[in-house]
């Protein structure tokens, strides 16, 4: 609405303020000088009245009625008045009618200015002249007789249509100054409204921006005095918001960047139940559908322990219970944990975060089957250590040969024992988490030479021969001296413990494509497919290859394995040997360069 404006109402207020101040102004000043001008014209015709009287009575005596009459005609036209003399009613003379026509004239006795001078001495009226037809005022004095003159009433007749005239001047001129000053003041208050009404419009149109979220803008033109403090509290609110949009933007990108890098998958539930956000890592868990968003856990996990840890939470019976563990079609197992929070309407909401716990889980059942094989590895040989060792106690042969037999079966089954914990030792050294492996480079060529070197009284009790086949090249690698010593011990030493008597162990070595081969090949057992992965698990033996005594811990190829895994490189059966029997193991390794 227009009337509705600021602007609009200040013109309306100021006009209608100054009209009113005019308008008392003109009544008053009007009235003032009207009757001021009107009682001067009062005045002045008393005074000459009172001068004419003195006149005709220091003038006479008058020839003749007709002489007093051209007298008085001379007198009013030099004063610009109208002179008239009556006696009983007749107008005996008059400055504006001939002497001629006097005797037409009507009585004058009863006009009211003659009837006060006649009973006070002195009259006054105003009326239109019905002689003249023109407003007069007319002001008489009864006059005693004179030598010349009977008495009779002088009277003095000014027009009083001047006095009418100057005040519709006055009015007038008024009236054109007050519609001008008016003007120029409603213009006047036009233009100020306007540039103030502008510079509301501007303070309102940051304030809006403002509180539409640009916390930045501040408000710099002040449209008045009144409005200053106004703006500084704005623009402190605005930078005061600012500063803690800023730092939610902060929080809230640390949260995000926290939620999608967690490994974790987060799940946020409404006060209903139903899912509002969910992060990367829970998709890549549980595949979410591209709907997931308003639905129930148990919709989206199809796990119903899920949804009963959240009904009850919800319900809020289940302060207790804050987690459950879900097995997933993967075979992954995940903990679901659960928070309740309240949100800022008071509503019970709840986070869910899924735990991946597999590798926990894992780790726990190697744990415990470690534990169990490598009890079972030692029980055997303690057992039987025992029992001989309680037979020489309870009947003690008579003679050593006799005790012999026996305290040597014990010392190999300590060497078995010895053996086996040497392994387990090996193995945990090689898994140690979180070892960084200083790999660096090492001789191929040297480390299966030494290995050799170690093995051949073993391989010469079995009259095993052992032929190396390698590229003329010092097969350098990257890994350790150590860990590769270790690995060509256990390969060829398996090759001699099942190579027939005589048998021929050939150890291979090459370089193609940056990666370094060894195998070692025997014309023993061999392994049949259906263990030849299995046989790098730990404790992990082939019942139909064990050798009477000869039984290692089954910890050799899994600690080979660890090793080469951690070297980078990988280790496999790789099936029969050259003439289709035996065993052939290989393992490839990152080349190192020679420079
Ligand atoms: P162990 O100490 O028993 O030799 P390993 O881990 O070295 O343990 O070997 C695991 C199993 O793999 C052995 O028990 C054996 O049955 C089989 N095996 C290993 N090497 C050979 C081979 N060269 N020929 C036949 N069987 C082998």
């Amino acid at each position: 609405m227009v009337f509705q404006s600021f602007q609009m109402r200040v013109l309306l207020w100021g006009g209608a303020l100054l009209l009113a101040a005019m308008g008392v102004v003109f009544y008053y000043s009007t009235a003032i000088v009207g009757s001021e001008l009107l009682a001067e014209t009062e005045d002045r015709s008393w005074g000459q009245l009172n001068t004419v009287r003195w006149l005709v009575e220091d003038h006479g005596p008058f020839e003749s009625e007709k002489a007093f009459d051209e007298w008085v005609d001379q007198l009013a036209s030099r004063q610009g008045i109208r002179i008239t003399y009556i006696v009983d009613g007749r107008v005996v003379a008059d400055s504006e009618v001939d002497f001629d026509r006097l005797s037409e004239l009507e009585d004058h006795s009863t006009r009211p200015e003659v009837l006060t001078a006649m009973a006070d001495g002195r009259g006054m009226h105003r009326r239109q002249s019905a002689t003249l037809h023109k407003d007069m005022i007319y002001v008489a004095w009864r006059m005693e007789a004179t030598s010349s003159l009977p008495d009779g009433v002088l009277r003095v007749a000014a027009p009083f249509s001047l006095v009418r005239d100057r005040l519709g001047d006055l009015r007038r001129n008024f009236l054109w100054i007050m519609l001008i000053t008016v003007g120029v003041a409603c213009g006047l208050a036009a233009l100020l409204s306007r540039v103030m009404s502008r510079s509301i419009t501007e303070f309102s149109n940051v304030a809006r921006q403002i509180g539409e979220g640009k916390y930045d803008k501040r408000i710099r033109v002040v449209p008045g005095g009144e409005f200053a403090p106004l703006a500084h509290s704005v623009n402190a609110m605005a930078k005061k918001i600012g500063r803690h949009i800023r730092t939610i933007e902060d929080q809230k990108g640390q949260l995000r960047a926290m939620f999608d890098g967690m490994n974790e998958g987060v799940m946020t539930l409404d006060a209903d139940g139903r899912l509002e956000s969910y992060n990367a890592a829970l998709d890549g868990m549980i595949a979410m559908p591209a709907t997931a968003r308003g639905r129930t856990p148990i919709e989206v996990t199809r796990r119903y322990e899920v949804q009963n840890l959240v009904d009850s939470l919800l319900k809020n019976e289940g302060e207790d219970v804050n987690s459950v563990i879900i097995d997933l079609m993967d075979n992954r197992v995940v903990e679901v944990g659960a928070v309740p929070y309240t949100d800022h309407n008071g509503g019970r909401k709840i986070i869910l975060v899924f735990h991946d716990i597999t590798v926990m889980k894992r780790a726990e059942k190697g744990l415990k089957d470690f534990v169990a094989n490598a009890s079972h590895q030692l029980r055997t040989p303690l057992t039987s250590i025992k029992g001989y060792a309680e037979t020489l106690l309870d009947s003690p042969p008579k003679d050593f040969e006799g005790a012999r037999y026996f305290l040597e079966i014990i010392l190999k089954n300590a060497n078995h024992m010895t053996g086996v914990i040497s392994s387990m030792l090996a193995l945990a050294k090689s898994e140690q988490v979180g070892k960084a492996f200083r790999r660096v480079q090492v001789s191929g060529r040297e480390a299966l030479e030494q290995a050799v070197i170690t093995v051949t009284p073993l391989a010469s009790e079995k009259d095993v021969s052992i032929a190396v086949e390698i590229e003329d090249s010092d097969l350098s690698v990257m890994g350790d001296e150590e860990g590769l010593l270790h690995i060509f011990h256990n390969l060829i030493q398996n090759a001699v413990k099942y190579s027939p008597k005589g048998g021929e162990i050939r150890i291979y070595g090459s370089e193609r494509d940056d990666k370094v081969r060894f195998c070692v090949e025997d014309q023993g057992p061999g392994i049949s497919a259906e263990h030849s992965e299995k046989i790098f698990d730990r404790f992990y033996r082939v019942d139909e290859n064990t050798i009477d005594g000869e039984g290692g811990s089954g910890l050799g190829l899994a600690i080979c394995r660890r090793i080469v895994k951690n070297f980078g490189g990988e280790i496999w059966h790789d099936g029969y040997g050259r003439d289709g029997s035996g065993a052939r193991f290989c393992f490839s390794l990152k080349a190192a360069s020679l420079d």
